[in-house]
């Protein structure tokens, strides 16, 4: 970049990963890909290994006031092995490192690991490493996931094609609308120490947001299935970026449908509730872990009566744009707000 200060914030975080990719030269010919999509991907014999790692701050990605500790753990597993998944290949090994500020016990790490480790037994994983160090500023957590998969299986964002029909796993925006619901409560406890969290009635979206779960039982029923997506991508920043980055990648345009997007009631009541629109919450929020998937049309018929795969729309030529028709039937431009971190 040229000389002065440019503000992170004027590139924002997809600017500055495509700025840093601008220096970056690939040196080995096992190295099949690079920056750029859920995970790297290396050549291994018959096989290939993907490689995807994600880092975790107290106070940036979680707040130890409303976050058990067993929780964090699972979910600093749970978004790496979502990557993986986003590959359309399977975890094998993890490492998982920590930064602890004197804050914190032996008893509190061990509470931390109990989560890593239910995360590591539920996804079949093997913790084989890591590093541990001091922090000046609370919990930092940085796992990387190792997981193989068959060359020609794997799901790039880059192969979406023209008429391909556009899926998505669950239902979105609950860990976003659970988020505002912990917020809340916080700031109800901070304000008055003896007013009991109201939380109950809001198991759905608090467990969203709190203990997320990548979606390798779909990957599993795709083997089944024999389907190969097209194209995919785990949906960590929010629905409309995830299509934006298919998009980018496949140079290719969306049509999506507002009646067909997935969303749970207690996410839907809940949003209103708090006076949030529950599409936004749908198209923006962020760290619902669902896979979001092209698929060509002779696929169809084997997922059709997928009770947890919902179709939301179809790939389009890039000229045609991307566009959101709305109950009433209005096609209007998608717009990319993301999980902004900068
Ligand atoms: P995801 O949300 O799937 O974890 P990210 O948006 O974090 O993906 O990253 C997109 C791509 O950019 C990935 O290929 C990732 O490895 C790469 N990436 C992110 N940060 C850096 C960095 N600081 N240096 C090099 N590559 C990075
Ligand atoms: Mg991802």
């Amino acid at each position: 970049m040229s000389e002065g200060r440019t503000e992170i914030s004027a590139i924002g975080e997809f600017g500055l990963i495509d700025h840093l990719n601008e220096n970056i030269i690939i040196k080995h010919s096992s190295t099949i890909k690079g920056i750029g999509d859920d995970a790297a991907v290396i050549e291994a014999g018959d096989h290939v290994k993907v490689v995807t790692t994600d880092l975790l701050l107290e106070g940036v990605h979680f707040d130890l006031s409303y976050a058990p500790l067993p929780h964090i753990g699972f979910k600093a597993v749970a978004v790496n092995v979502s990557d993986v998944a986003a590959m359309n290949a399977v975890p094998k090994q993890i490492t998982v490192s920590i930064a602890l500020s004197n804050r914190f016990s032996v008893e509190a790490v061990d509470a931390l690991y109990a989560g890593i480790n239910a995360a590591a037994e539920h996804y079949g994983v093997d913790v084989i490493g890591g590093d541990t160090t001091a922090s000046r500023s609370g919990l930092v957590i940085s796992v990387t996931a190792i997981g193989e998969s068959k060359r020609e299986l794997l799901s790039y964002r880059s192969g979406a094609k023209v008429n391909d029909i556009i899926c998505v796993t669950g239902d979105l925006g609950g860990a976003l609308v659970g988020l505002q619901i912990l917020e809340r409560e916080k700031q109800v406890y901070l304000a008055n120490p003896d007013m009991k969290p109201e939380l109950e009635k809001y198991g759905y979206v608090t467990g969203r947001q709190l203990r997320p779960e990548a979606r390798m039982d779909i990957i599993h029923e795709l083997r089944e299935l024999a389907i190969v997506p097209s194209s995919m991508i785990d949906v960590s920043d929010g629905l409309a970026s995830e299509l934006f980055h298919i998009c980018k990648a496949s140079n290719v345009g969306v049509t999506i449908y507002e009646d067909k997007l997935p969303i749970d009631k207690q996410t839907f009541d809940t949003a209103v509730a708090l006076n949030l629109d529950p599409i936004t919450c749908v198209l923006n929020g962020g760290e619902d872990y669902e896979l979001l998937f092209t698929i060509d049309q002779k696929d169809f018929g084997k997922l059709e009566k997928h009770p947890d795969i919902h179709f939301i729309g179809h790939v389009t030529k890039e000229e045609e744009g991307k566009y959101l028709v709305t109950k009433s039937g209005t096609a209007v431009q998608l717009k990319a707000q993301g999980w902004k971190h900068f």
